[in-house]
């Protein structure tokens, strides 16, 4: 909310307060959206205009019926706002909420005391701590709005406040309520406590919105008040506000996309897609295909395999199903269509192809598809590695490819690298982007490398992990600490799930695998640098990871999810040093963090120097929506300014010293540049690395 917008309600008030002939008031939004909540650029800069909380007490303590006419949404301050007021009239589109916790914050204007006084501590800790918008049906059923309309929302505001001028407004000062009582409430917050450390890990907003509601439900509304305002105060300064309100703007800035050409977002114009299809339905393609359809288009999806097919056809119209049900909508069933003939995909207007990862196929498909197509026609490769251009060089129409890679389970993860090859045209990307975007996708437009960006910066990363265990850590160790750094998942589970035989495979055509390379210097360099062979000493005992049964961690059975320690693993490490001569190191959690974050963080900055991302927000949006990295850390590249660039740079300095046969924790030297440079906040990066850019 604006500061003219509060100077305007508080002279209204005012005004209408002391004027006799006015009865009742209404305070509606103006181009139907009655308030989305603080002006969130408005955040970090001081305060101007009238607080917040004093207007909407002077709002609640008036004599005449103050009445909110909610239209679009109230949410955050909107809401707050609209619980200042006597009684509540919203239209029957319109939604309501706090999303305050995602911001890294909590409703501070009254919200988190007002509301569970109004619908009770149960509902209120539900919607504060999540943050969720509610509809206005919701909000009807649980008490937040007094009446919900399909006319005009003003007009019958209106009506709804001249009727109630007269009565008595004791009973509509939500701050004069008890909270509705609840038996044992000690056992209400023990669980609500309980639920969100476990699924914030780490984020404390969520921890505090419980507290802030503690207070409401056990302290008078005076003091309420005043713990609201101290847990906001240790919000405001603890770091994870600012880590999240920078990926909010960070995943705003990535659909503003930029190539090398100069071609941009707004002077490119994406192409209509109505019909699209899929090549290949593995999991990846299946996915693929019903994030498709779940966007409202066709699909036409291609399988070779007969048994494949059919299991797909099934598969796909499960997700489908299910994923309506959870939406309430009906399954878009009849929007796919399933062939074994790639002749099927003639009138798409745009294919992705989802084929094995392998490079002679890949091409034999682009091939095909160059001859069956209408001209025109986008073509897609869902490639997590391989050359784009390569691909593109199959065709006669190279700016019509651009990589599109999806992050499994397709339909559900919301990352999508769109991967412009340096002949891909302005139009193509845009397309693809716009798609993504259609798809419900954070869509991040990078250039084309090996591992374009996600994939790129895992490599080092894990090279440290493996590094690591040579050297006296075990996977739990390793996992933990990165598990408590707030990753979704550590490096050691995250690649049992998605399987070691993948890595291997890349490693062997790559002419890394040396199964006769058993003990020696040798058998830990390749080409020239540290190489760690344990992935692949895993895999010739066919310890594939979850699927297996085995990997790094034991599981009951295969497939099963829950990683055990393994002893046979613990005794095969401790073999292993002893054959290589390698001596046992004590290795705590801030060496395991500082190696593989800053081995991380240092390919980052070689991605923005190589100009394969745009710029940092793109890497931080690429690994929060898609690698779980905690979205309260902001992303890597935030996280590298957070903790001090001077001191990644020294760091990684030390570990290089430490460790000079391996490449990837020598520090860039964009890096050095920014150091040099006095280390620039994020927002000024870009500056430096034009700066480099137009050097070389
Ligand atoms: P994932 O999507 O998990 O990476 P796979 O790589 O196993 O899964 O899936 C690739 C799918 O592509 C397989 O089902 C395979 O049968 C199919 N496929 C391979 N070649 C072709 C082709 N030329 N046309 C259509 N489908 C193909």
């Amino acid at each position: 909310m604006h500061s003219a917008v509060r100077q305007g309600i508080v002279d209204t008030v005012k005004k209408a307060v002391s004027d006799p002939l006015v009865k009742c008031v209404v305070i509606c939004g103006q181009n139907g959206v009655f308030c989305g909540g603080a002006d969130i650029r408005e955040f970090g800069a001081p305060m101007t205009g009238p607080p917040l909380v004093p207007m909407i007490h002077a709002i609640e303590a008036t004599n005449k019926p103050v009445v909110a006419a909610i239209e679009g949404a109230a949410l955050g301050g909107g809401l707050e706002l609209a619980l200042g007021c006597h009684y509540r009239i919203i239209h029957s589109k319109a939604r309501v909420g706090l999303p305050e916790v995602t911001l890294g914050l909590l409703p501070a204007a009254g919200g988190s005391q007002r509301l569970p006084r109004l619908i009770g501590v149960p509902a209120a800790l539900e919607l504060i701590t999540t943050g969720r918008h509610v509809s206005a049906a919701e909000a009807l059923k649980l008490g937040i709005v007094d009446q919900v309309t399909d006319d005009n929302t003003v007009d019958t505001t209106v009506k709804f406040a001249l009727s109630v001028v007269g009565r008595s407004l004791e009973s509509r000062r939500i701050s004069t309520f008890p909270c509705p009582p609840v038996s044992d409430l000690d056992a209400v917050f023990d669980v609500a406590m309980q639920r969100v450390r476990q699924s914030a890990r780490g984020a404390i907003a969520p921890v505090t919105c419980v507290q802030a509601v503690r207070a409401a439900a056990t302290l008078p509304y005076t003091q309420g008040m005043k713990r609201e305002q101290e847990l906001m105060a240790t919000l405001f300064t603890s770091g994870q506000a600012r880590a999240l309100q920078y990926c909010f703007f960070a995943q705003r800035a990535v659909s503003r996309w930029s190539m090398p050409s100069g071609a941009r977002w707004d002077t490119s114009k994406p192409r209509p897609i109505s019909k699209a299809a899929v090549i290949g339905l593995g999991t990846m393609g299946r996915g693929i295909a019903v994030a498709l359809a779940q966007a409202g288009l066709s699909v036409v999806a291609v399988e070779t395999q007969e048994k494949q097919l059919m299991d797909a056809k099934q598969a796909v119209s499960g997700m489908l199903e299910r994923g309506a049900k959870r939406r309430g909508v009906a399954p878009a069933l009849g929007l796919v269509s399933y062939s074994h003939n790639i002749q099927a995909v003639a009138e798409a207007d745009l294919v992705i192809e989802a084929v094995f990862e392998d490079m002679d196929l890949k091409k034999k498909v682009f091939q095909q598809l160059s001859a069956v197509c209408k001209p025109g026609t986008l073509l897609c490769t869902n490639t997590s590695s391989l050359d784009v251009d390569h691909l593109a060089s199959q065709t006669p129409s190279p700016e019509l490819v651009v990589g599109m890679h999806f992050f499994a389970p397709a339909h559900v993860m919301k990352l999508l690298e769109v991967v412009y090859g340096p002949r891909s045209s302005p139009q193509a990307v845009a397309t693809a982007m716009q798609l993504g975007k259609k798809m419900g996708k954070v869509s991040v437009a990078v250039g084309n490398c090996r591992g374009f960006v996600g994939n790129r910066m895992l490599k080092p990363y894990m090279e440290q992990a493996f590094f690591l265990l040579e050297e006296g850590a075990t996977p739990e160790l390793v996992d933990q600490a990165l598990e408590e750094f707030g990753f979704a998942m550590g490096v050691f589970r995250m690649s049992d799930l998605s399987g070691l035989d993948v890595g291997w495979r890349v490693r062997k055509a790559d002419g890394l695998v040396d199964p006769d390379a058993t003990s020696g210097r040798s058998a830990r360099i390749r080409q020239g640098r540290r190489y760690s062979p344990l992935g692949d000493l895993l895999c010739e005992q066919g310890r594939f990871g979850q699927k297996a049964g085995r990997g790094w961690y034991q599981y009951d059975k295969p497939g099963s999810r829950v990683a055990k320690p393994d002893p046979w693993l613990h005794n095969f490490l401790e073999q292993y040093r002893a054959r290589h001569g390698l001596g046992v190191r004590h290795i705590d959690h801030q060496e395991v963090l500082e190696r593989c974050l800053y081995a991380l963080i240092n390919e980052g900055f070689r991605i923005l120097e190589d100009g394969i991302a745009a710029g940092p927000e793109d890497i931080d949006a690429i690994y929060v929506f898609g690698y779980g990295w905690p979205r309260y850390r902001g992303g890597p590249m935030f996280y590298a300014g957070m903790v001090g660039l001077a001191n990644v740079l020294e760091r990684l300095e030390h570990f290089h010293q430490v460790h000079p046969d391996v490449p990837y924790l020598q520090p860039c030297s964009l890096l050095r540049r920014l150091v040099a440079s006095g280390s620039p906040p994020i927002q000024k990066w870009r500056e430096v690395i034009r700066k480099v850019h137009s050097q070389l």
